[in-house]
């Protein structure tokens, strides 16, 4: 397998995080019912039925396709889930354009892109218990895992595993952004339903790279 993802492997990859999150809803939502409304599990699952409609219709390069999914994700309605995981996968696309197929180092350009532009959203930063603690450590060990010298695969399942310690990290802090942040001390002693999210997303995205 060339150490590079294309099409047909974003393509794998958003059709194992769509799995993932129709596996694990009722578990998602659950932790967002500690501190926040309880939709958390069924908003991730609109927003991977538009993954999966915006990706069938796309163009198939990695440009459009994380662009139009973005966009297709930034439309769910249900708070503060479309805008900001839209706007990963829309800056995702952005970052991908006529650097495709990607290898290892274009693949972490397209998350810091991504992360930047959740940034731009909102001012949570590591240690507000969202889905922002999964995020940047992700990013943080995809792109040490680059000039480490990693492949495709390496890399990316480096970025799951910081993904999966900054969710569990989550689970000691307090709120400090989104509905969670109204029930204070209470939400402490659960993972944030955001990042748990993520962590799968990135899970599965590495599960789909391996050779
Ligand atoms: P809502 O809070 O609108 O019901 P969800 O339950 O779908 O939306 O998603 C909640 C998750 O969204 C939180 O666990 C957190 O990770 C993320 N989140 C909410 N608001 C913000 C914010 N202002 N900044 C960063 N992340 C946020
Ligand atoms: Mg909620």
């Amino acid at each position: 397998m060339p150490d590079r993802v294309g099409y047909n492997e974003w393509m794998r990859m958003l059709r194992a995080a769509i799995e993932a999150i129709r596996t694990n809803h009722e578990a998602l939502s659950k932790l967002d019912s500690f501190g926040g409304d309880g939709d958390h599990g069924t908003t991730m699952v609109r927003a991977m039925a538009c993954v999966e409609k915006a990706a069938e219709a796309a163009p198939p390069d990695v440009e459009s396709l994380l662009r139009d999914v973005g966009w297709g994700v930034m439309g769910v309605d249900g708070g503060a889930t479309g805008p900001l995981f839209g706007s990963l996968f829309m800056a995702m696309g952005e970052a991908a354009a006529g650097s495709e197929p990607l290898d290892a180092a274009g693949l972490a350009d397209m998350f810091e892109a991504g992360l930047a532009g959740v940034q731009k959203r909102t001012r949570a930063k590591v240690g507000d218990k969202t889905m922002i603690d999964a995020l940047v450590p992700a990013t943080v060990a995809l792109r040490e895992a680059v000039e480490a010298g990693a492949s495709v695969s390496e890399a990316m399942s480096r970025a799951a595993e910081g993904a999966e310690q900054g969710a569990a990290a989550t689970k000691a802090m307090q709120a400090r952004f989104g509905r969670a942040k109204n029930v204070g001390e209470q939400s402490i002693g659960e993972q944030d339903p955001g990042a748990a999210s993520v962590s799968l997303i990135l899970r599965a995205f590495s599960e789909a790279l391996v050779p």
